[in-house]
């Protein structure tokens, strides 16, 4: 019998399985995929990771970001600068990879290749069931992304919505690759409720649009539009494009049962208004492992960790999904304040660093635009409500 079991391997479960095999507990992690695997991803890490996950990351690191471009359909640039790092470029094998390895050093036991079928609590402990066999454990951690097989299992009910994701790694020009040099693109109204991004790795460009709207049909024509806007289209020597889903905060949610807890993506915990998840994935994981180290010493009960994501990741992605209603209720008029009010670009810029929070930025907004915000956020609430 384990104390944890570990179902998934991504940012959030190498993070939870090294965090409690570092503590001196046997941990067994599972993931259906062999390492290094795919994930579709932008692979951009931003520098308050460093805080959870330590700076040894950067040997799979490949390119640091100082330089963050705005534009509105391609005009209207906003750039905006800083004299750090403020965020880290990876591949996502590698980045998962590496992590995967650190928990396996510290002494976790990796099994992989084995799909977790399904997750169920017993008198005294959990059982998880693998393609490979059936594992027993004290405590179980659900960091199995999406599709989550430990949610389901639990019956917990998250409150989340789905985001449409576009992704594509293309191979191109290298002058086009070294324009992009330390510095990451963003444009909104390239599609609806969401952003198109350019994100510049050693050897590709890594290019995606991703919606709010689970409804989008035409991404596929919102992308190439998106390629052709930002003069791209012509300089692709070849591609490859993965289509995904996100799905991303919209409130509180019970996290945890008796004896499993979910994080990361499994527990919806994506920024709602970036789509930022590697860092709440591995923040919660973080969390997760100081919560059961003190479950398992008996001076506390599973339920803490609802308290702690509640206090220190949700109050803050309340303030993000606020704001990503706010601005794609009216994105034209929401982006023109943000250009019309440098400090609040400063002020976003500093996010990435946790030299800043969304509840600051907030504040600050809200002494720009007076009660109107308060207004606006309200009705983009009712409009999202019946519109989705
Ligand atoms: C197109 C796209 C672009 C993105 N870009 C960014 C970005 O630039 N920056 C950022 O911070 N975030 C980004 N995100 C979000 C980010 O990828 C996720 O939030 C992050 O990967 C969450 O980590 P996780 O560990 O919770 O889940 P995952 O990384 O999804 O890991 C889950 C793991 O569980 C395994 N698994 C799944 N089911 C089972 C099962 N039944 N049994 C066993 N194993 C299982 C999977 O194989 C996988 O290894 C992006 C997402 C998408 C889709």
């Amino acid at each position: 019998m384990y104390d944890v079991i570990v179902v998934g391997l991504g940012p959030a479960g190498a993070t939870a399985a090294y965090e409690l095999a570092r503590k001196g507990f046997r941990v067994i992690a599972i993931d259906r995929k062999r390492f290094p695997r795919y994930k579709p991803c932008g692979g951009g890490v931003t520098a308050k990771v460093e805080k959870v996950i330590g700076s040894d990351f950067k040997e799979v690191v490949e390119r640091d970001i100082y330089k963050i471009g705005f534009t509105f359909r391609g005009e209207d640039s906003i750039i905006i600068e800083s004299n750090h790092p403020v965020a880290y470029l990876v591949m996502r094998d590698k980045f998962d990879h590496y992590l995967m390895q650190k928990a396996k050093e510290a002494g976790v036991k990796i099994i992989e290749g084995k799909k977790v079928t399904g997750v169920g609590e017993e008198e005294g402990g959990v059982k998880v069931v693998a393609r490979d066999g059936v594992y027993y454990s004290q405590f179980a951690v659900g960091s199995d992304g999406a599709n989550s097989i430990v949610a389901s299992s639990t019956g917990l009910k998250l409150r989340r919505r789905v985001a449409v994701l576009l992704d594509g790694e293309l191979i191109v020009e290298k002058a086009l690759l070294s324009e992009y040099n330390g510095h990451l693109h963003f444009d909104f109204g390239s599609v609806p409720c969401g952003y198109g991004w350019i994100f510049p790795k050693k050897d590709v460009l890594s290019v995606g649009i991703g919606s709010l709207r689970g409804k989008t049909k035409k991404l596929r024509k919102y992308y190439d539009y998106f390629l052709e806007e930002q003069e791209i289209a012509g300089r692709v020597v070849s591609e490859k494009r993965y289509g995904s889903l996100l799905p991303v905060f919209d409130g509180v949610s019970k996290l945890s049962t008796n004896r499993i807890l979910l994080t990361g993506d499994a527990a919806s915990l994506a920024d709602p208004f970036t789509g930022e998840g590697i860092y709440y994935a591995v923040k919660s994981a973080r969390i997760g492992g100081e919560v059961l180290e003190r479950v398992m010493d008996g001076d506390m009960e599973l339920r803490e960790y609802d308290v702690r994501v509640a206090k220190e990741i949700c109050s803050e992605l309340e303030y993000a999904r606020r704001l990503s209603m706010i601005f794609h209720f009216s994105p034209r008029k929401a982006y023109s304040f943000l250009k019309e009010n440098q400090e609040l670009m400063d002020a976003v810029l500093k996010l990435a660093r946790e030299e800043n929070s969304y509840s600051v930025l907030w504040k600050l907004i809200r002494k720009k635009a007076g009660f109107k915000l308060d207004a606006a956020w309200k009705i983009s609430e009712l409009y999202s409500f019946f519109v989705g």
